[in-house]
């Protein structure tokens, strides 16, 4: 599973790893690549549920391999987050399923400032950390639909000091949901696809960028109180055990 982390500290340079192995697969087709004139691209290997094609094309410069497979950007990260190919066939969503895409792609936008917040509430001179995790699916174990969700954690060798999330239930898409351990701080559905579900024109791109600006400080609105909540108290109770 692909994981990574931040120091609270610069992060030591990385380990000396064994060379990199070049793993590219060249074939016939056009890439897919915005501008991209090479012909040597691989079909992306993703199949849905329905048993249907990703219809792209990837070049070596522009191709992800991933367990010997070319994947497009996009399927790379769900074949990633689904945990690779054992899981696959069931796991998949299908190619019509903008779930995964939409918590990724909200997550992507949210990340600096999840990340700005949690970093500025490290204690300097402690253990504590910030950890950002890949998209990844949760089967939820009542059944029900699955969430797609992008997660960022704060903690120390005690574990987990408060978790960020952002989610897209299958069963609500395009509804997007931040959460701040299992509170649900934030609720919203995208204005712009919420314009595209009415057939309603796309707005001016200065109007649109504003809209979307709008979007993401409502969502993110109630979050920031509830992890400093959060975050307080998990330091208190340390500071007092007895209680
Ligand atoms: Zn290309
Ligand atoms: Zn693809």
């Amino acid at each position: 599973m692909l994981f990574w982390k931040k120091e609270a500290d610069p992060p030591p340079p990385p380990a000396a790893a064994a060379p990199p192995v070049p793993r590219q697969l060249r074939g016939t087709l056009a890439c897919s690549e915005y501008a991209c004139r090479r012909h040597d691209g691989v079909t992306c290997a993703y199949v849905d549920r329905r048993g249907r094609l990703c219809p792209t094309a990837w070049c070596p410069d522009h191709q992800l391999v991933v367990e010997g497979r070319v994947f497009c950007r996009r399927h790379a990260r769900l074949f990633a987050a689904v945990g690779g190919e054992f899981q696959m066939v069931q796991a998949l969503p299908d190619l019509d399923n903008r779930s995964p895409s939409l918590a990724d792609y909200v997550g992507d936008v949210l990340e600096p400032r999840v990340l700005e917040l949690l970093w500025g509430l490290c204690r300097p001179g402690t253990n504590d950390q910030v950890a950002a995790e890949p998209l990844r699916v949760v089967h939820p174990t009542a059944g029900g639909a699955r969430r797609w969700v992008r997660t960022w954690k704060m903690f120390d060798h005690t574990g987990v000091i408060v978790q960020v999330g952002v989610e897209v239930d299958e069963g609500r898409d395009p509804e997007v949901d931040i959460k701040v351990g299992r509170n649900l701080v934030g609720q919203a559905i995208p204005p712009w696809i919420d314009r595209r579900r009415q057939g309603l024109p796309g707005l001016p791109p200065d109007e649109d960028a504003a809209e979307r600006q709008r979007f993401y400080d409502g969502l993110w609105a109630g979050a920031p109180p509830q992890i400093i909540a959060e975050v307080e108290q998990s330091r208190n109770v340390l500071r007092y055990p007895g209680r």
